[in-house]
């Protein structure tokens, strides 16, 4: 029943925003490959046939234009479907966004630009593309607990539990992860980013009002510390 992740080439130079893209499409459930020169970026293309690009334009070597400028030629020559192209500028200009779109880009996405904005487009082009594997409505259950991306709302038995985004979060991440121990700096980088690296009281709060929302009907525990490594995900029972 599960379905291969869509898989993403990401081109971008600048790690500030590659990082930080990267990393939530691999939360989201998607397989993110990074590169950051545009010869890479055609060489990905032309062997893996990603299921979507995201193309910085300012790149070095061939930019983002060119590349999906030749992407498009070779599917005419070759008959194949068309990638679903979005293009990222740091140029809010009217010339850039139409080179881009001319060039076949299917949307573009001007940076600054938050997450949640670049993965709503990702969906939309990926959805409109008819991808199989679009990972979004897919309800994420563990024990007796379930977590619907979708609406983002979380139940416990037959009551919901009410989370912060950041709460929402980790508990997503446990979910995807069942019964493996994570350790701690990977929690961290994958909910916080690497900004809070090393910051362990900052998690440990967060897991103790996870828990506290959790087990708020006098449920038992699922999140299990790991003593000295991190924490993970178990069946009660389990413990
Ligand atoms: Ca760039």
């Amino acid at each position: 029943m599960l379905k291969a992740p869509a898989s993403i080439l990401i081109a971008e130079d600048e790690p500030a925003i590659s990082g930080f893209v990267r990393r939530g499409l691999m939360f989201e459930g998607f397989d993110a490959r990074l590169v950051e020169s545009g010869k890479d970026a055609l060489e990905v293309l032309r062997d893996h046939r990603p299921d979507l690009a995201i193309l910085d334009i300012m790149l070095p070597g061939v930019d983002g234009i060119e590349i999906a400028r030749r992407v498009r030629s070779a599917e005419e020559a070759e008959g194949t479907r068309p990638l679903p192209i979005l293009m990222l500028t740091a140029k809010d200009t009217v010339a850039d966004r139409v080179a881009g779109l001319e060039a076949g880009a299917d949307d573009y996405l001007v940076k600054p630009f938050a997450f949640e904005e670049l993965l709503a487009r990702v969906r939309a082009l990926l959805r409109r593309a008819g991808s199989q594997a679009v990972p979004e409505s897919a309800l994420l259950t563990f024990s007796d607990i379930a977590l619907d991306p979708g609406t983002r709302i979380v139940r416990r038995g037959e009551r919901s539990v009410p989370l912060t985004p950041r709460e929402y979060d980790l508990l997503k991440l446990f979910l995807t992860n069942p019964r493996q121990v994570l350790p701690r700096q990977t929690i961290m980088s994958r909910v916080w980013g690497d900004d809070f690296y090393g910051d362990w009281n900052v998690l440990e709060v967060y897991v103790g009002s996870l828990r506290k929302a959790l087990e708020a009907s006098g449920e038992q525990r699922v999140i299990h510390t790991v003593r000295g490594v991190g924490y993970a995900l178990r069946e009660p029972d389990a413990a």
